[in-house]
């Protein structure tokens, strides 16, 4: 079989490759599925990327960030250098789809789908390495570990991600069972959350449930705390600006008749723009100080900044956006923002990015990310290998 490719039409050529690989592709993602790997543990995965990059005579490094792999594809022509990243790690959930191919290890399971996204770039790789004498510039390709440790990315990019060659623009993507697969979605400017994590101890003093007034009561004191940090979104972060403040886990107290000695609560605080977070952040801090003044209790308060908001890029999304359009016609289509958060965000910080919602939902319907039963339709890989090669391609022409 030949691997001619028509160097005049970019659509045929890459649809002829997809076609020619997907079975293979397939097979590859059921193989990650049924084993799947938790953050920095990817050990087996990482093999099977390096396995596939060396078949197809990629450049590529093992080892970063633990378990990462990056490979190099060099176009024909010089140009700028474009990351494409998948991340690989699944989650502590115990499978419950019955596939012939579902997870084997108990309590591990692709339940984000990170499988998909794997073979995907694996895919891409194929295509792009076959292509490679149309392209203008360099592609990096992004095997991550650790996305939902949310750890990952930070330790590539310490590890010199961006340089050797120097990045200048980077495309992620993302499965989305609330679309069809062979549907595209977008989002322009802060397309998904920062996320930080608080913890409050709220000390008081311990005593008899019957005799308050000789107790300081921790219970109550965190009761109403927790009540105002609510304030912090309606009263005091901008209404246009979108803010999430949630208490997560509360801890305290063991008997009905005893007024404990404190209370623990922890939270999240979720937010698109700067000033939200830095106003969020410093209202919850002004608050645990009050209560001690108003309740006589004593806060110990912590704030610890996860990563920042994902902000896409018009120099990175419009041509994107253009190459799916080009490749498959109007199937993509402007959603607005999430409250979640993924790490990908980091690299959004540093160079201009996007990330592409993959639409991977079956016709029948799918269940959510996350879910034990979360199936995807397979078919999501071959597409979204389509259009993420049509992007490098339309990126670095
Ligand atoms: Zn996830
Ligand atoms: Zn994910």
């Amino acid at each position: 079989m030949t691997d001619t490719v028509p160097a005049n039409d970019p659509q045929t050529a890459i649809r002829a490759i997809v076609e020619r690989i997907e079975p293979a592709l397939i097979e590859i993602r059921r193989d990650i599925h049924a084993h799947p790997e938790l953050a920095f543990e990817e050990v087996r995965t990482a093999g099977v990327v390096a396995r596939e990059l060396q078949r197809l005579g990629i450049k590529h490094q093992t080892g970063i960030a633990k378990t990462g792999v990056v490979g190099l594809i060099e176009g024909g022509r010089p140009g700028k250098v474009l990351i494409i990243r998948a991340d690989m790690d699944a989650l502590p959930i115990h499978e419950q789809t019955g596939l012939d191919y579902a997870s084997k290890i108990d309590g591990k399971m692709h339940a984000c789908g990170h499988d998909i996204h794997t073979t995907t770039l694996l895919g891409v790789a194929e295509v792009l390495q076959k292509l490679a004498p149309q392209l203008a510039g360099t592609v990096k390709l992004v095997f991550q570990p650790a996305e939902e440790a949310i750890g990952g990315m930070k330790v590539m990019l310490d590890e010199g991600l961006l340089d050797g060659p120097k990045v200048d623009f980077a495309l992620g993507f993302h499965n989305r069972p609330n679309s069809r697969a062979g549907e595209f979605t977008f989002t322009k400017g802060p397309g998904l959350a920062a996320a930080d994590t608080f913890e409050v101890t709220v000390h008081g003093k311990s005593g008899h449930a019957a005799q308050p007034h000789n107790a300081v009561d921790p219970i109550v004191a965190a009761a109403q705390l927790i009540g105002q940090l609510q304030t912090v979104v309606s009263r005091e972060v901008n209404p246009m600006h979108p803010a999430v403040v949630t208490v997560g886990m509360i801890n305290g107290g063991h008997a009905p008749n005893i007024i404990p000695d404190s209370v623990t609560f922890r939270g999240t605080v979720r937010t698109l723009h700067a000033p939200a977070r830095d106003i969020a952040e410093a209202a919850l801090a002004r608050l645990c100080a009050g209560a001690e003044t108003a309740l006589r209790v004593r806060c110990d308060f912590s704030y610890r900044r996860g990563v920042p908001a994902l902000i896409n890029d018009d120099a990175v999304l419009d041509p994107t956006v253009d190459a799916v359009r080009k490749q498959f016609g109007d199937v993509a289509r402007e959603i607005g923002p999430s409250m979640g958060a993924e790490d990908f965000a980091l690299l959004s910080q540093l160079v201009p990015s996007f990330q592409l919602g993959v639409g991977s939902g079956a016709p029948g319907g799918t269940e959510g990310l996350h879910n034990s039963r979360y199936a995807p339709d397979e078919a999501c890989i071959g597409l979204g290998v389509q259009a993420l090669s049509r992007a490098a391609l339309e990126l670095l022409s």
